[in-house]
């Protein structure tokens, strides 16, 4: 269970009206069950419940399983698209150890208004605990393209994932430090976005191969691009 709370042994952790009613209602767990914990920060802590309550209730911690594993300081920053691919971008972004997770406004994007932060974080948690992580990556509110690009940080590289460089070989440079993967919407980049990401001195043009890909298969395609390019 992913809780916002410190774990520590003999720390108490008290749950609130919905993880009561998932543990306690969904679950059917007791007092005296023991259940594993993460917070992103602590690592993965057995804990027992000690209180139960329709409202809420308390568990207790009790020793360290598993120390945090950190992904990568590896970003995902894609065009959002319909509402159940875009959850799946999240669910493989978070499989695949990605850190961060931007949806972005690109001059094409269709889907933006659409998008819900608090579905997709618990999109993220739940792929987290799914595959056994100990850290879930913030999924971020929307934000413009432009802007994300304005204040880039001087030392992450960009793999801009370029459609119209299909039948080119993959191409990622294996320039070490922090890196993020960008994946635009269903309409591809505008020609003046493609312009703009072709000269950024941080922007490095991939081809994900010789087909355009969906965009929930090119975020998967870039991610396992990437992973076996560059991540440990
Ligand atoms: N119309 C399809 C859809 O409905 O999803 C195709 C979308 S494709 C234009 C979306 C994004 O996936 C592109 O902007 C690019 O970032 C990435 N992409 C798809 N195929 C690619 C390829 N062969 N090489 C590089 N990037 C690719």
């Amino acid at each position: 269970l992913y809780v916002d709370h410190p774990l520590g042994e003999g720390q108490s952790v008290p749950l609130d009206r919905d993880q009561a009613h998932y543990l306690f209602g969904v679950m059917r767990l007791d007092e005296g069950a023991v259940l594993s914990l993460i917070n992103s920060r602590d690592g993965e802590w057995d804990a027992e419940v000690v209180k139960t309550g329709k409202k809420g209730g308390i568990l207790l911690c009790q020793t360290l399983t598993r120390p945090l594993q950190m992904p990568p300081d590896l970003w995902l920053i894609f065009a959002p698209i319909r509402k159940e691919r875009t959850a799946f971008i999240v669910e493989k972004a978070v499989e695949m150890g990605a850190a961060r997770i931007i949806p972005a406004q690109t001059d094409y994007t269709q889907s933006a208004n659409r998008i819900r932060q608090d579905k997709l974080q618990a999109h993220a948690v739940e792929a987290s605990e799914q595959c056994g992580g100990t850290f879930v990556p913030q999924v971020e509110e929307l934000k413009k393209l432009d802007r994300l690009l304005a204040d880039w940080p001087s030392d992450r590289q960009l793999m801009f994932c370029d459609e119209a460089k299909i039948g080119d070989p993959i191409g990622l440079p294996d320039t070490p430090g922090p890196w993020a993967i960008l994946i635009g919407p269903e309409g591809g980049f505008s020609p003046a976005e493609r312009e703009k990401l072709h000269a950024l001195p941080f922007s490095h043009p991939v081809s994900l191969g010789p087909r355009i890909l969906r965009a929930d298969t090119a975020a998967v395609a870039a991610l396992t691009v990437w992973q076996q390019a560059l991540g440990d």
